[in-house]
Protein backbone atom coordinates (compact mmCIF):
# COMPACT_ATOMS: atom_id res chain seq x y z
CA UNK A 1 0.00 0.00 0.00
CA UNK A 2 2.69 2.25 0.61
CA UNK A 3 4.02 2.44 -3.07
CA UNK A 4 0.57 3.35 -4.00
CA UNK A 5 0.70 6.69 -2.66
CA UNK A 6 3.96 7.44 -4.18
CA UNK A 7 3.42 5.68 -7.86
CA UNK A 8 3.82 8.20 -10.80
CA UNK A 9 1.40 7.29 -13.18
CA UNK A 10 -2.63 7.52 -13.96
CA UNK A 11 -4.33 4.71 -14.34
CA UNK A 12 -7.09 4.43 -16.70
CA UNK A 13 -10.04 1.43 -17.68
CA UNK A 14 -10.61 0.83 -21.45
CA UNK A 15 -14.42 0.62 -21.97
CA UNK A 16 -14.11 -1.33 -24.74
CA UNK A 17 -12.00 -4.41 -22.78
CA UNK A 18 -12.21 -3.55 -19.78
CA UNK A 19 -8.42 -3.70 -19.81
CA UNK A 20 -6.32 -1.33 -17.50
CA UNK A 21 -3.89 1.60 -19.42
CA UNK A 22 -1.43 3.01 -17.30
CA UNK A 23 -0.13 6.00 -18.03
CA UNK A 24 3.39 7.62 -16.51
CA UNK A 25 2.75 11.40 -15.69
CA UNK A 26 4.07 13.88 -13.39
CA UNK A 27 0.79 15.48 -12.58
CA UNK A 28 -2.69 14.47 -12.87
CA UNK A 29 -3.50 13.75 -16.31
CA UNK A 30 -7.35 13.88 -17.90
CA UNK A 31 -8.73 12.18 -20.66
CA UNK A 32 -8.94 15.00 -23.09
CA UNK A 33 -10.58 13.01 -26.18
CA UNK A 34 -10.01 9.80 -28.06
CA UNK A 35 -7.61 11.40 -30.22
CA UNK A 36 -4.63 11.90 -27.60
CA UNK A 37 -1.84 10.42 -28.93
CA UNK A 38 -0.85 9.53 -25.09
CA UNK A 39 -3.26 6.96 -24.87
CA UNK A 40 -3.21 3.15 -26.50
CA UNK A 41 -4.79 -0.06 -25.48
CA UNK A 42 -2.81 -2.86 -25.88
CA UNK A 43 -5.51 -5.62 -25.93
CA UNK A 44 -7.65 -3.73 -28.09
CA UNK A 45 -4.79 -2.55 -30.30
CA UNK A 46 -6.28 0.67 -30.62
CA UNK A 47 -6.79 3.88 -29.41
CA UNK A 48 -8.47 3.63 -25.92
CA UNK A 49 -11.92 5.17 -24.65
CA UNK A 50 -11.34 4.81 -21.16
CA UNK A 51 -12.28 5.96 -17.98
CA UNK A 52 -10.24 7.77 -15.43
CA UNK A 53 -10.02 5.23 -12.16
CA UNK A 54 -11.20 6.43 -8.95
CA UNK A 55 -11.46 10.31 -8.11
CA UNK A 56 -8.38 12.79 -7.96
CA UNK A 57 -6.10 13.21 -5.21
CA UNK A 58 -7.30 17.07 -4.50
CA UNK A 59 -11.17 16.15 -4.37
CA UNK A 60 -10.53 13.89 -1.26
CA UNK A 61 -12.31 15.99 1.85
CA UNK A 62 -9.79 18.17 3.89
CA UNK A 63 -11.81 17.36 7.02
CA UNK A 64 -14.63 15.02 8.02
CA UNK A 65 -16.64 15.58 11.38
CA UNK A 66 -16.87 12.50 13.58
CA UNK A 67 -18.80 11.92 16.47
CA UNK A 68 -18.53 13.72 20.00
CA UNK A 69 -17.20 16.80 18.34
CA UNK A 70 -13.78 15.14 17.11
CA UNK A 71 -13.50 16.59 13.59
CA UNK A 72 -10.71 14.34 11.64
CA UNK A 73 -8.58 16.17 9.07
CA UNK A 74 -7.30 14.21 6.12
CA UNK A 75 -3.20 14.96 7.66
CA UNK A 76 -2.64 16.27 10.62
CA UNK A 77 -1.56 20.21 11.03
CA UNK A 78 2.20 20.32 11.54
CA UNK A 79 4.91 23.51 12.59
CA UNK A 80 6.73 24.23 9.51
CA UNK A 81 10.02 22.90 10.45
CA UNK A 82 7.94 19.53 10.77
CA UNK A 83 6.84 19.62 7.25
CA UNK A 84 9.58 17.52 5.98
CA UNK A 85 9.06 14.54 8.23
CA UNK A 86 5.37 14.76 8.38
CA UNK A 87 5.03 14.48 4.31
CA UNK A 88 6.81 11.23 4.93
CA UNK A 89 4.78 10.10 8.07
CA UNK A 90 1.20 11.40 7.35
CA UNK A 91 -0.55 10.02 4.85
CA UNK A 92 -3.92 11.21 3.93
CA UNK A 93 -6.75 9.46 6.14
CA UNK A 94 -4.19 6.84 6.52
CA UNK A 95 -4.28 5.06 10.11
CA UNK A 96 -1.06 6.97 11.23
CA UNK A 97 -2.81 10.01 10.06
CA UNK A 98 -5.84 8.99 12.29
CA UNK A 99 -3.84 7.84 15.47
CA UNK A 100 -1.99 11.56 15.95
CA UNK A 101 -5.01 13.09 15.53
CA UNK A 102 -7.34 10.70 17.72
CA UNK A 103 -4.66 10.84 20.65
CA UNK A 104 -4.51 14.70 20.53
CA UNK A 105 -8.53 15.05 20.92
CA UNK A 106 -8.63 12.26 23.76
CA UNK A 107 -5.64 14.01 25.38
CA UNK A 108 -7.81 17.61 25.12
CA UNK A 109 -10.69 16.15 25.84
CA UNK A 110 -9.56 15.31 29.57
CA UNK A 111 -8.60 11.39 28.56
CA UNK A 112 -6.05 10.33 31.19
CA UNK A 113 -5.26 7.32 28.98
CA UNK A 114 -3.67 7.19 25.70
CA UNK A 115 -0.96 5.29 24.12
CA UNK A 116 2.13 6.95 24.20
CA UNK A 117 2.82 6.01 20.64
CA UNK A 118 5.69 8.39 19.12
CA UNK A 119 6.96 8.49 14.86
CA UNK A 120 10.06 8.75 13.35
CA UNK A 121 11.61 8.35 10.15
CA UNK A 122 14.96 7.52 8.87
CA UNK A 123 16.07 8.51 5.96
CA UNK A 124 18.71 7.16 4.21
CA UNK A 125 20.27 6.00 0.70
CA UNK A 126 20.01 2.41 -0.25
CA UNK A 127 23.53 0.51 -1.07
CA UNK A 128 23.51 -1.06 -4.14
CA UNK A 129 26.02 -4.27 -3.67
CA UNK A 130 26.74 -4.66 -7.20
CA UNK A 131 27.84 -1.48 -8.29
CA UNK A 132 29.06 -0.55 -4.81
CA UNK A 133 27.10 2.69 -4.56
CA UNK A 134 24.86 4.43 -3.04
CA UNK A 135 21.52 4.49 -5.12
CA UNK A 136 20.57 8.25 -5.82
CA UNK A 137 16.99 8.32 -4.77
CA UNK A 138 16.12 8.61 -0.79
CA UNK A 139 14.64 5.51 0.65
CA UNK A 140 13.01 6.13 4.33
CA UNK A 141 11.97 3.74 7.11
CA UNK A 142 9.48 4.68 10.13
CA UNK A 143 9.58 3.40 13.57
CA UNK A 144 5.93 3.41 15.72
CA UNK A 145 6.83 2.87 19.09
CA UNK A 146 4.27 2.89 22.30
CA UNK A 147 6.07 2.26 26.13
CA UNK A 148 9.30 0.87 24.27
CA UNK A 149 7.48 -1.82 21.90
CA UNK A 150 6.03 -1.52 18.71
CA UNK A 151 2.70 0.78 18.52
CA UNK A 152 -0.19 -2.11 18.31
CA UNK A 153 -2.37 0.23 16.40
CA UNK A 154 -0.13 0.68 13.86
CA UNK A 155 2.58 -2.36 13.77
CA UNK A 156 0.43 -5.51 14.67
CA UNK A 157 -0.17 -7.92 12.05
CA UNK A 158 -2.38 -11.02 13.69
CA UNK A 159 -2.83 -14.17 11.69
CA UNK A 160 -5.87 -15.59 14.03
CA UNK A 161 -9.05 -14.08 16.08
CA UNK A 162 -7.32 -11.66 19.44
CA UNK A 163 -8.33 -12.63 22.40
CA UNK A 164 -9.54 -9.51 24.55
CA UNK A 165 -6.83 -9.77 26.78
CA UNK A 166 -4.06 -9.33 23.33
CA UNK A 167 -5.35 -6.00 22.68
CA UNK A 168 -2.77 -3.98 25.24
CA UNK A 169 -2.86 -0.80 22.99
CA UNK A 170 -4.98 1.89 24.93
CA UNK A 171 -5.81 3.86 22.14
CA UNK A 172 -7.46 0.49 20.16
CA UNK A 173 -9.11 -0.40 23.35
CA UNK A 174 -10.47 3.77 23.73
CA UNK A 175 -11.67 3.99 20.26
CA UNK A 176 -13.05 0.26 20.26
CA UNK A 177 -15.48 0.94 23.41
CA UNK A 178 -18.84 1.71 22.39
CA UNK A 179 -19.88 2.93 25.94
CA UNK A 180 -16.37 4.88 26.50
CA UNK A 181 -16.19 8.42 26.47
CA UNK A 182 -13.66 8.16 23.33
CA UNK A 183 -15.56 5.20 21.64
CA UNK A 184 -16.43 6.30 17.88
CA UNK A 185 -18.41 3.38 16.51
CA UNK A 186 -21.96 3.00 16.80
CA UNK A 187 -23.02 -0.90 17.76
CA UNK A 188 -20.67 -4.08 19.17
CA UNK A 189 -20.13 -5.18 15.42
CA UNK A 190 -18.65 -2.49 14.10
CA UNK A 191 -16.39 -1.53 17.23
CA UNK A 192 -14.98 -5.40 16.55
CA UNK A 193 -14.32 -5.09 12.64
CA UNK A 194 -12.50 -2.03 13.41
CA UNK A 195 -10.42 -3.77 16.14
CA UNK A 196 -9.83 -7.01 13.86
CA UNK A 197 -8.74 -4.48 10.76
CA UNK A 198 -6.57 -2.52 12.89
CA UNK A 199 -4.78 -5.37 14.35
CA UNK A 200 -4.41 -6.95 10.74
CA UNK A 201 -3.12 -4.51 8.66
CA UNK A 202 -0.20 -3.07 10.50
CA UNK A 203 1.46 -0.03 9.19
CA UNK A 204 2.97 0.66 5.66
CA UNK A 205 0.66 3.53 5.95
CA UNK A 206 -2.79 1.55 5.08
CA UNK A 207 -6.00 3.76 5.26
CA UNK A 208 -7.97 3.79 8.17
CA UNK A 209 -11.33 2.38 8.49
CA UNK A 210 -12.92 6.01 9.57
CA UNK A 211 -16.01 5.09 11.69
CA UNK A 212 -19.21 7.28 11.58
CA UNK A 213 -17.91 10.55 9.31
CA UNK A 214 -20.37 12.88 8.23
CA UNK A 215 -20.97 12.46 4.54
CA UNK A 216 -22.75 13.41 1.56
CA UNK A 217 -23.23 17.29 3.17
CA UNK A 218 -24.72 15.46 6.04
CA UNK A 219 -26.70 13.42 4.91
CA UNK A 220 -25.06 10.06 5.68
CA UNK A 221 -23.10 8.97 8.61
CA UNK A 222 -21.97 5.51 6.61
CA UNK A 223 -20.47 2.86 9.41
CA UNK A 224 -17.04 3.46 8.16
CA UNK A 225 -15.33 5.42 4.90
CA UNK A 226 -12.16 4.17 3.95
CA UNK A 227 -9.69 6.67 0.84
CA UNK A 228 -7.75 3.60 -0.71
CA UNK A 229 -4.55 5.05 -2.89
CA UNK A 230 -4.67 3.51 -6.30
CA UNK A 231 -1.52 6.12 -7.67
CA UNK A 232 -0.29 9.29 -6.37
CA UNK A 233 -3.10 11.54 -8.11
CA UNK A 234 -6.19 8.83 -7.81
CA UNK A 235 -8.08 7.53 -4.78
CA UNK A 236 -10.37 5.15 -4.37
CA UNK A 237 -13.41 6.36 -1.78
CA UNK A 238 -15.06 2.98 -0.04
CA UNK A 239 -18.42 3.25 2.34
CA UNK A 240 -18.33 0.15 4.73
CA UNK A 241 -21.74 -1.37 5.99
CA UNK A 242 -22.05 -3.71 8.64
CA UNK A 243 -25.29 -5.43 7.99
CA UNK A 244 -27.02 -7.55 10.12
CA UNK A 245 -28.85 -10.51 7.87
CA UNK A 246 -32.03 -9.55 6.96
CA UNK A 247 -31.92 -5.94 5.51
CA UNK A 248 -34.60 -5.78 2.42
CA UNK A 249 -32.74 -5.43 -0.87
CA UNK A 250 -34.49 -2.71 -2.17
CA UNK A 251 -33.21 -0.34 0.44
CA UNK A 252 -29.57 -1.43 0.21
CA UNK A 253 -30.04 -1.04 -3.51
CA UNK A 254 -31.11 2.80 -2.38
CA UNK A 255 -28.52 2.99 -0.56
CA UNK A 256 -25.68 1.78 -2.88
CA UNK A 257 -27.29 4.54 -5.79
CA UNK A 258 -26.89 7.54 -3.24
CA UNK A 259 -23.26 6.90 -1.83
CA UNK A 260 -22.47 5.84 -6.10
CA UNK A 261 -23.76 9.41 -7.06
CA UNK A 262 -21.17 10.91 -4.56
CA UNK A 263 -18.53 8.75 -5.54
CA UNK A 264 -18.17 6.38 -2.98
CA UNK A 265 -18.54 2.51 -3.87
CA UNK A 266 -20.45 0.46 -1.34
CA UNK A 267 -18.60 -2.71 0.44
CA UNK A 268 -21.50 -4.34 2.65
CA UNK A 269 -20.12 -6.68 5.40
CA UNK A 270 -22.60 -9.21 6.85
CA UNK A 271 -22.29 -10.52 10.04
CA UNK A 272 -23.11 -14.05 11.08
CA UNK A 273 -25.34 -13.96 14.67
CA UNK A 274 -24.31 -17.45 15.22
CA UNK A 275 -20.69 -17.26 15.43
CA UNK A 276 -19.84 -13.84 15.25
CA UNK A 277 -16.39 -13.99 16.93
CA UNK A 278 -14.79 -15.83 13.63
CA UNK A 279 -17.10 -13.51 11.28
CA UNK A 280 -15.58 -10.12 12.54
CA UNK A 281 -11.82 -11.37 11.99
CA UNK A 282 -12.59 -12.74 8.33
CA UNK A 283 -15.15 -9.94 7.18
CA UNK A 284 -12.20 -7.59 8.58
CA UNK A 285 -9.55 -9.52 6.62
CA UNK A 286 -11.87 -9.59 3.59
CA UNK A 287 -12.11 -6.09 3.62
CA UNK A 288 -8.22 -5.91 4.25
CA UNK A 289 -7.74 -7.88 0.52
CA UNK A 290 -10.45 -5.84 -1.07
CA UNK A 291 -8.86 -2.76 -0.60
CA UNK A 292 -5.84 -4.08 -1.83
CA UNK A 293 -3.39 -5.21 0.90
ZN1 LIG B 1 -9.17 -1.93 -24.77
ZN1 LIG C 1 -0.15 2.07 20.94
Amino acid sequence: MRDKYDLAETRYVCRRCKGLINVPSDGFYWFSSTADPNFWCATCEDLPQADVLGRPADEIPHELQLPKGFILRAVPRVEPQEVHEANLLYRPYSKRSFLSQYMAWVKLSGGLETCDWSAHATVFRRFDSESQSYSECLEYEIGDECAGRPCQFLRAQVLKPPKPEEVTCSAIRLLCDVKGSFGLCQTGDEAMILQCYLLLTGGEHFPMLVPQASILGGKRRPDFVCFVPLTRFQYKWVVVLVDRPGKPASTCAKEDAEYAQSGYSVKRILVDRSNSGTSYFKAARELKLSLGG
